[in-house]
């Protein structure tokens, strides 16, 4: 893997000096802005390939600057920093398009983890398209087609997708959806699985199409292969 550039998006200066030493010493090239405003600058002029962004900023909070962010369609991978207890929070952003969430304080080593996880899951790839019957995924450039037509999938949506692609004739578990979706501490949202994949299915079946994603009972979810 190339040396992934980092944006450290946080305003609390001692954790930020922490972080971009420990961060430096592992071999990410890494940026710190202290507020939105300056990680906006920041983005525009090196385009990095992984965000950390603590949500209480300062000015704009981190929330604004992800909705922004997602909304002209970049599909940075982006971990938020939250506040301890704040659920609310975290279902927030991971509804404004970010693809994890750590809780302060945290230890260094579990930061550490959770990036390399998210660049594993964006960056390798061992092949860069993948096809199920008519469905089409280019999993570098993130874009979905069924027959043709290329669909409109959040961040999220597209990582459940590309595992059941990959896992297609095969029961995808849903311990398997939250370890490549939402990462190991998910307990309260258990039911956001349904939920997930039922927006999935509508928005890649079309009229008169077999449904893709059949639900196995018991078992979790399984993709056909066409
Ligand atoms: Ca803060």
């Amino acid at each position: 893997m190339h040396c992934l550039s980092l944006l450290l998006v946080e305003d609390e200066a001692a954790l930020a000096h922490s972080l971009l030493r420990g961060l430096t010493e592992e071999g990410f090239a890494v940026d710190w802005a202290p507020s939105a405003e300056a990680a906006e600058g920041e983005f525009a002029r090196k385009g990095h390939d992984l965000i950390v962004l603590d949500l209480r900023l300062p000015g704009r909070d981190g929330l604004d600057f992800l909705r922004d962010l997602r909304g002209r369609g970049s599909a940075v991978p982006v971990i938020v920093l939250t506040a301890r207890g704040s659920v609310e929070e975290r279902v927030t952003g991971l509804d404004s398009g970010a693809d994890d969430y750590l809780v302060k304080p945290f230890a260094f080593a579990e930061l550490l983890a959770r990036i390399k996880a998210l660049a594993r899951r964006h960056f390798v790839s061992p092949s860069p398209v993948l096809k199920v019957a008519d469905l089409e995924m280019d999993t570098i450039r993130r874009k979905v087609w069924r027959a043709g037509r290329e669909l409109s999938l959040s961040p999220k949506e597209t990582i459940l997708l590309e595992l059941l692609m990959r896992n297609a004739g095969q029961v995808v578990t849903r311990d398997m959806i939250v370890e490549v979706a939402w990462g190991a501490d998910f307990n309260e949202f258990t039911n956001l699985i349904e939920v997930f994949v039922n927006r999935l299915r509508q928005k890649i079946d079309y009229a008169g199409s077999e449904s893709l994603i059949v639900t196995v009972r018991g078992a979790g979810y399984l993709m056909r292969r066409g």
